[in-house]
């Protein structure tokens, strides 16, 4: 992404400042100082203005702020950053500055707070976060490449997955692969569930071997160039006495997961797209055993706007990058899921995950 690319998000932002009555943002979220700037380091706050646009850090980044935030002013921190970045405000004229409320901690709040004292300090709830939600052409090259990865780990990890191996063993082979793969990380821990531990919807991999005849849930998701993909996908380790059981409620899940991928286009809301799914699992009976949403957006973060779910109020457009994936878990018998990676395009959705679907006994 180039300097000119963060002017336009820049100027996006400037759009949402104005209509909301803001002089500036104080832009303090890892990824939205990330989105906004290309600033990579782990210590940076933004300010943008109406007319300007600075990066604060400290002696550490000033030059690696210098070469990868050219849309920025680069300014080093004196005495403390909220000292600093006042000093500017007020330099500025300043008179209404938002804040970011989920990405400050209260003491760094009085912080600013007491340096503040000639302006209004005011939560701006998600400005960064609602332009974030539809991804450009460069967004969504490294977000399917990031999902090719995981794809191809899901692929390599199937000759792994026998008896005896231990989930956390299964969780580092598919880190190692993906790494080798391009990947400079996961996107999350890894989750490796099989028999009992399947029916928690986030069981991280543990020390737990995997039994024959088991259910084995695997959701994973490589960070390429700071994107993230995200997908599961349950198998059965050979046939048990409990296959046919196992295939039925596979099938209610991968039904359901169709009818979401279906459901989900621009045009409506996340609640209409959750609904075509949940619909398919209440029909079956196991309303009660789909206790999650449906899907949730996928980016820089690997939870992000917007959501399918029963309450989500975010109005989907092309361009969005969301997760399908539901499930049916029961209790100390065992859990099936499914999720697939999809962007919205003009009358639909394309599907990104490419990974098989069809229910695998190894
Ligand atoms: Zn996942
Ligand atoms: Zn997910």
């Amino acid at each position: 992404v180039s300097g000119m690319e963060h002017r336009q998000r820049l100027q996006k932002l400037r759009e949402r400042l104005a209509a909301d009555g803001f002089d500036g943002l104080l832009v303090t979220g890892a990824e939205n100082r990330f989105y906004l700037s290309g600033f990579t380091g782990s210590a940076a706050t933004l300010l943008v203005t109406m007319e300007e646009a600075f990066l604060f850090t400290d002696f550490r980044y000033v030059e690696q702020a210098a070469q990868e935030a050219s849309a920025f002013t680069i300014e080093r921190i004196g005495q403390s950053v909220a000292e600093t970045v006042a000093g500017k405000a007020k330099a500025l004229g300043i008179k209404r500055l938002g804040f970011e409320p989920h990405q400050l901690t209260y003491k760094q709040y009085l912080d600013y707070q007491t340096q503040f004292d000639f302006l209004d300090f005011t939560p701006a709830k998600d400005l960064v976060e609602d332009i974030r939600l539809v991804k450009d052409a460069d967004e969504l090259g490294l977000i399917k490449q990031a999902v090719r990865i995981a794809d191809a780990a899901f692929a390599h990890i199937l000759k792994y997955l026998k008896p005896g191996v231990r989930e956390d063993e299964i969780a580092f082979e598919l880190e190692y692969f993906m790494r080798r793969e391009g990947a400079s990380g996961c996107a999350f821990d890894f989750i490796v569930a099989s028999g009992w531990r399947s029916a928690m919807p986030h069981g991280v991999a543990s020390a737990k071997p995997l039994a024959a005849g088991e259910l084995v849930t695997i959701d994973m998701g490589a960070v390429y160039k700071h994107y993230c993909s995200d997908i599961t996908r349950t198998v059965v380790l050979g046939e048990g006495p409990d296959l046919p059981k196992q295939q039925q409620v596979y099938e209610i899940v991968l039904a359901a997961q169709l009818a979401g991928i279906k459901a989900a286009r621009p045009g409506c809301y996340g609640t209409e797209v959750d609904k075509a799914a949940r619909d398919v699992i209440n029909a079956a009976g196991y309303g009660d055993y789909f206790g999650h949403s449906l899907g949730h957006g996928v980016g820089l973060a690997i939870h992000e706007g917007p959501c399918f779910a029963p309450r989500d109020t975010t109005y989907l457009t092309p361009g969005m990058v969301v997760t399908v994936e539901p499930g049916i878990y029961l209790p100390g018998w065992g859990g099936v899921r499914i999720e697939d990676m999809v962007v919205l395009v003009e009358n639909g959705c394309e599907v990104l995950t490419n990974a098989p679907k069809e229910l695998i006994i190894i």
